[in-house]
């Protein structure tokens, strides 16, 4: 798994030790294991220790050992109810990808696939009509964490925001949009730039390649840093045209042309163009 090395940074009191985390299943379920460390971490607030030992697939679905010590027990019983939601759901997300999945049988192999998932490498899958019996309480469409996740169908149809970016300075209280050039969005023509409403949830993947907004879903496409994608903003603009399909916005990548062109054509403050070239400097070296 690509994430897990990075979950002791991310939950510091969660007491991980040094080794390796033995991890035995695919990336789509990343986003099931970090809203689990969540719900523990914020369990473990009043002390203890926890330890997540291993994450794998057993019968298709998303099985974590863990242990904790000296805590309380109602910390305990929301531990062991946040690792009982993340089974639950595993059984609805593709193991592979993280969208909208069910569990197939692959002769006598079962994993939770998406429909673009299915037919591949394990051939075409045999679908399992419930009722989990295990988990016969739990509805994914009840489950906003799993019902905002798209189906393959959906996700294809889906109109895709060219270097997206969010917005860093959301006002308290208000959840954060993403800008972008807009393909595919029926009130705004292609290339457009523009904004989109309120994020609901996000793909957990990394770079992540849907995102659920109020007013529906978005594919992402290619993300670039900050200072280097105002840059492309400005000289995009400078165009007075929208993004051609398949260009990238700027007209090229050629960053350092984008400047001179942006210099001389005087439409922007001087001091606003140093201020974009010293930040996009600071990102390459960085990078
Ligand atoms: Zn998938």
């Amino acid at each position: 798994m690509t994430l897990i090395s990075s979950l002791s940074d991310r939950y510091p009191h969660l007491g991980f030790d040094d080794r390796p985390l033995a991890a035995s299943c695919d990336d789509g379920w990343l986003g099931i294991i970090h809203a689990f460390l969540g719900d523990a971490d914020k369990a473990m607030a009043a002390g203890g220790t926890f330890m997540l030992q291993q994450v794998k697939e057993k019968m298709g679905g998303l099985s974590m050992y863990y242990a904790a010590a000296d805590i309380a027990p109602d910390a305990r019983r929301a531990i062991d109810d946040a690792h009982r939601l993340a089974s639950a759901r595993s059984f609805h997300v593709c193991e592979i990808c993280g969208r909208r999945g069910r569990l197939n049988n692959f002769n006598g192999l079962w994993k939770v696939v998406c429909d673009a998932h299915n037919g591949g490498e394990f051939g075409k899958g045999i679908p399992f009509v419930g009722p989990f019996e295990a988990h016969d309480t739990y509805s994914p469409e009840a489950d906003p964490f799993v019902a905002a996740r798209p189906t393959a169908t959906e996700f294809d149809a889906a109109p895709v925001i060219e270097g997206w970016l969010i917005e860093e300075q959301a006002e308290v209280g208000r959840r954060p949009w993403l800008y972008g050039w807009f393909f595919g969005r029926p009130d705004l023509g292609d290339g457009e730039h523009g904004h989109t409403s309120p994020i609901v949830q996000i793909d957990e993947m990394v770079p992540p390649r849907w995102v659920r907004t109020d007013s529906g879903l978005y594919r992402l496409g290619i993300h670039y840093p900050p200072a280097e994608r105002e840059i492309r903003y400005w000289a995009q603009k400078q165009t007075r045209r929208p993004v051609v399909c398949g260009e990238p916005p700027g007209g090229s990548n050629d960053i350092d042309a984008m400047l001179i062109s942006l210099r001389s054509s005087g439409g922007l403050r001087w001091t606003k163009i140093e201020r974009m070239e010293g930040a996009y400097r600071a990102e390459q070296e960085s990078a």
